[in-house]
């Protein structure tokens, strides 16, 4: 069996975790503000804040910002669940705009026309690790005084052009940037979180929110000669991280360019299996952008059967997935009429597939996926030749 996505995870984070928990010390303490640091060199972030998983550092930013009733919330429906549950976490109205179909991102163009009095902020996306247009969101959310929030779940080590010069994602280029350390990410610790930020203020707010509002952390109080008694400033939540997930993501922060360098050379692979096939729309990044190709989407020939397609794989022992989900379909969505249209969204859901991807796929596994799909749309392209 070919799996969708495998994390690779070996002795080095095996070691790490039992270090950890030999220390005496599993809740949030110095392995989580190491993997902090570590974090923020890595992406170039002033100030990294490491929680429990993407989800909730979505909802943090939004609640450190006072995000709630009354306010409206740009985002893509094309996006998995959480990118919109976050903002009916903190009671405001997710606003959805559609794609640009050719990189699965929101449409700077299309938020621009849903901007109203009402709007405090955009969630960009960088779906499967593909950068947004961050260029033209930033100039937009400035002109209209609005916050820029990068939901970066997939987009550890991904990669965008500023002036020139290379940046990761999580600089950050909006306010705050998210990242998610699940399994189905390029690295991972289980479950995991991080927020990054260039304000000072912010950072501190997610630190007080994290911890239940607490004005002095475990870790002060445990360390200090003094008797300290903390106060509890505001209703904050437990959305710690603990230090044996932050070891573990240390060693894989360590493995992070060799991750990304050896999905690339897959992605680049897939390219020569399949770049010639007609009417099959294979994923490409633009010319200021470097994928981190957490997921690798194919668009699918015209009237070409999704389910049938992912089925005949499975048959073959190939693991797919349909493309990324459309949030305004799902039931707790389902019951608005979208105020824009999101056509290109359905599309992208319903017309691609997912194909498997990992840092140590093999040459003779990848070739095997090339040739199943290869085989399968050309059965199909026969039949229609046929009628
Ligand atoms: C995975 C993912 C999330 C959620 O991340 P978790 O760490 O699993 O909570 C949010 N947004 C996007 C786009 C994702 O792909």
């Amino acid at each position: 069996m070919i799996p969708i996505a495998l994390p690779l995870l070996a002795e080095e984070e095996a070691d790490a975790a039992r270090a950890a928990v030999l220390s005496g010390w599993v809740s949030q303490g110095p392995q989580v503000a190491a993997f902090e640091r570590d974090f923020a060199d890595l992406v170039g972030a002033p100030y990294a804040c490491a929680v429990s998983n993407c989800t909730i550092a979505l909802h943090l930013a939004l609640a450190a910002l006072e995000i709630g009733p009354g306010d409206e919330v740009i985002t893509a429906s094309h996006s998995f669940i959480a990118t919109a549950n976050c903002i009916r976490y903190c009671g405001a109205t997710p606003v959805f705009v559609d794609i640009d179909p050719g990189t699965y991102n929101i449409d700077p163009n299309r938020v621009a026309e849903a901007i109203t009095p009402r709007t405090r902020a955009v969630i960009a996306v960088h779906q499967m690790g593909m950068p947004c247009d961050l260029a033209a969101l930033v100039t937009l959310a400035e002109r209209h005084g609005i916050i820029l929030i990068e939901d970066a779940a997939c987009a550890a080590g991904s990669q965008i052009r500023v002036d020139g010069d290379w940046d990761c994602i999580g600089k950050p280029h909006g306010q705050i940037a998210c990242f998610s350390f699940h399994p189905r990410k390029v690295i991972t610790t289980g479950e995991g979180g991080m927020l990054t930020t260039a304000d000072a203020k912010l950072d501190h707010k997610f630190r007080l929110l994290r911890q239940h509002g607490m004005s002095v952390p475990d870790i002060v109080r445990h360390g200090s000669s003094q008797v300290i008694f903390e106060d509890y400033l505001v209703v904050g939540f437990n959305y710690r991280m603990t230090d044996i997930q932050a070891a573990v993501g240390r060693k894989q922060l360590e493995r992070l360019p060799e991750l990304v360098s050896r999905r690339r050379a897959i992605a680049a692979r897939y390219g020569e299996l399949l770049g010639n096939f007609e009417g099959l729309r294979l994923p490409a990044e633009p010319d200021w952008a470097r994928s981190n190709w957490q997921s690798y989407c194919v668009g699918l020939p015209d009237r070409v059967d999704q389910r049938t397609v992912m089925q005949s794989l499975l048959d073959q022992g190939i693991a797919t997935r349909r493309g990324i989900m459309c949030s305004h379909r799902e039931a707790p969505y389902a019951n608005e009429k979208p105020r824009h249209d999101l056509q290109q969204s359905e599309l992208a859901q319903d017309h691609s597939i997912l194909l498997p991807i990992y840092a140590q796929m093999s040459k003779e596994d990848q070739e095997r996926v090339g040739c199943a799909l290869r085989r399968e749309l050309q059965a199909y392209a026969l039949q229609q030749a046929a009628r």
